[in-house]
């Protein structure tokens, strides 16, 4: 991880700085002599919406996804649970979706794999703060497909690797994991964590928490929200995002029912009475 924080300086200091309308060269295809050769020894950080839609393309769970093609690395420095995608333990440490032929989940690939070679830096999350984020040409000499002629500009090759549903997907999480609560110092407890975790990555055991437990009882969700989020991975996730915001920042994104409201009302009424000795 020393590594990535060195790598992520680097970019920030020296690379030039791409707008939407930047030009590039870049093109690949199994006519490139390094064919392949970018699919393994390579950390690839997993989004939530990277999970759902790599699970439902293997057709496992979230579960057995993130305890067979994951790792969570560990570094004192991290203020939230990342996880990364697990190279195979053999000689190239090769990707595990990585075939002769290329990637067999190319359709559901993840974000990161998409962008390249492309970047996105996010200086607001270092401490000279006030930038916005940018775009950067991952210029590694292994990569011949640099020197295709083929000219891109960044907002056209994002729209040909489809990054905008991703992007999209991404936006709630962004505003999760740089809200200034996290920012500024450590806030999570064990439990949180656990709760930041399982809502973000876990989709599967999110859903069973959601609707095995008291829940609905608890919060006030429309019918049609409850139908959406029983079936569908993105509406889950989307529910999940504002869950994450109530239970972590204590914002007004869900609804307490209002029996519950009044009886934590009175309860806080009578703590404050036994408090002052009345
Ligand atoms: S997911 Fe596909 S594109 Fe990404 S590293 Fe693995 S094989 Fe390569
Ligand atoms: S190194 Fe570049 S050109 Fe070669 S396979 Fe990877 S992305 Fe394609």
């Amino acid at each position: 991880m020393d590594e990535i924080a060195k790598f992520k300086e680097e970019i920030l200091k020296d690379y030039p700085r791409l707008a939407k309308e930047s030009e590039f060269s870049f093109a690949c295809h199994p006519g490139v002599p390094c064919f392949n050769g970018c699919c393994r020894d390579i950390n690839i950080f997993l989004t939530p919406y990277d999970i759902i839609r790599l699970k439902k393309a293997l057709a496992i769970t979230s579960g057995e996804f993130l305890k067979k093609y994951t790792i969570m690395p560990f570094d004192k420095n991290l203020k939230y649970p990342v996880v990364m995608l697990k190279m195979e333990e053999n000689e190239n440490k090769t990707c595990p979706f990585v075939a002769k032929e290329g990637c067999k989940v190319y359709a559901d690939r993840p974000w990161a794999c998409r962008m390249y070679p492309l970047g996105l830096a996010s200086p607001r999350q270092e401490k000279n703060a006030a930038e916005e984020e940018f775009y950067f040409l991952l210029q590694e000499a292994a990569c011949k497909g640099l020197n295709e002629p083929k000219k891109w500009t960044v907002a056209g090759w994002m729209e040909n690797q489809g990054v905008a549903e991703y992007d999209e997907m991404g936006r709630d999480f962004k505003y999760i994991t740089l809200h200034k609560f996290i920012g500024i110092e450590q806030i999570f407890t064990p439990q949180k964590i656990e709760m930041f975790f399982m809502t973000c990555y876990d989709t599967d055991k999110f859903r069973e928490f959601v609707f095995g437990s008291s829940f609905f009882n608890r919060f006030d969700v429309d019918e049609e929200t409850a139908a959406k989020i029983k079936s569908d991975d993105k509406e889950l996730l989307k529910f999940g995002f504002q869950w994450l915001r109530f239970a972590l920042f204590n914002e007004k994104t869900m609804k307490i029912k209002a029996e519950i409201a009044e009886a934590k009302k009175e309860e806080l009424s009578d703590r404050q009475k036994r408090h002052n000795g009345d």
